[in-house]
């Protein structure tokens, strides 16, 4: 064996960062196929099937479970975690001609558009279904603010899952999932976690919604920070939720693809970080570094906690 196989061997030995966690990728398409494996990624952690949808045209059944397949197949034995449909915000999709908002990050977006549209979402959830035959598949809920949405969505799941079965269709065995972006369902991650089997941090949402900074306004790139503390301690409480009602839990906004941030991640627990392919190296090598004991786990996670400002939270990143 060589150096650097004995090298690997060692970062992957019970009890370190990367035995214990899952790095996968984030995509949007199966031209995406080559940089899962050319980065190694451990499957997919964020599907996001929208670019299907931004097109002239809404895409066909087969077509979405052609697209859903590929990436299910090549990620295999790995999983891959779908996203429905989450257009509205910052992806339009001209093919559903929907009205203007004032403030389409708070408006008809995600599976609120999907509530409105349920011939749309009934083709998605059917295609994901009959896509899940080609390997371990997850599905998951974007925007999920209230404990309703969430029933009503995994409802409208499973009348689709019998609607294929009652038409022949092979279904495989799909794990339910729903994305934690909006403050409400953070905060109240204890009673969604009894529903589903796992979460997914968008971080990307919930830094946006728990500081009210728009993602996508330059002009306040400097107050857009998951670094604040009160994002960092939403994530810690839905950590623990997740860690009590026995769920994994993993980070698929930008923060899952951040070096910084890594070995904070995996102090608290988390499951799975799923990144932009080009980052899954450097995190890699990054938590290849570290070995924590529980107890300077814990003292880790709260040195962060503790602090006041942005700074002092960087401080004790660069600390460790
Ligand atoms: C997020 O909000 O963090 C996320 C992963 O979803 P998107 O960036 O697609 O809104
Ligand atoms: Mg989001």
């Amino acid at each position: 064996t060589s150096v650097d196989t004995v090298m690997e061997e060692q970062e992957y030995l019970p009890g370190t960062p990367l035995a214990d966690m899952v790095l996968a990728a984030n995509v949007g398409s199966p031209a995406d196929i080559p940089l899962i494996q050319n980065f190694k990624a451990q499957g997919v952690g964020l599907y996001r099937t929208e670019f299907l949808f931004m097109g002239e045209k809404l895409p066909s059944e087969e077509e979405q479970i052609e697209a859903y397949s590929k990436v299910i197949a090549a990620c295999a034995p790995h999983l891959t975690v779908i996203r429905t449909l989450d257009i509205g915000g910052d992806k339009k999709a001209p093919a559903l001609n929907l009205p203007k908002e004032q403030n389409p990050f708070l408006g008809v977006r995600a599976l609120r558009l999907c509530f409105q549209r349920p011939d749309i979402f009934n083709v998605q959830l059917r295609a994901i279904w009959r896509a899940s035959a080609a390997g371990p598949t997850a599905v998951m809920f974007p925007m999920i603010a209230t404990l309703e949405e969430l029933e009503k969505a995994k409802e409208l799941l499973y009348l689709a899952r019998d609607e294929v079965i009652n038409e022949g269709y092979t279904v495989g065995k799909l794990e339910v999932g729903m994305m934690i972006e909006i403050p409400s369902a953070a905060w109240n991650a204890k009673s969604f976690a009894a529903k589903v089997d796992f979460f997914s941090i968008g971080t990307n949402d919930l830094t946006q919604y728990m500081l009210a900074v728009d993602r996508e306004n330059n002009e306040l790139m400097n107050l857009y920070q998951p670094y604040h503390p009160a994002v960092l301690g939403m994530i810690a409480r839905v950590s623990q939720a997740a860690e009590k009602a026995d769920i994994w839990v993993g980070i698929c906004g930008e923060a899952g693809g951040d070096r910084l941030l890594a070995p904070f991640f995996a102090a608290l627990g988390i499951k799975e970080l799923s990144m932009a392919p080009g980052s899954l190296t450097h995190v890699r090598q990054t938590l290849a570094k570290f070995k924590f004991d529980a107890e300077e786990k814990r003292r880790f996670v709260e040195s962060v906690l503790d602090c006041a400002t942005v700074g002092e939270v960087l401080e004790q990143l660069k600390r460790i």
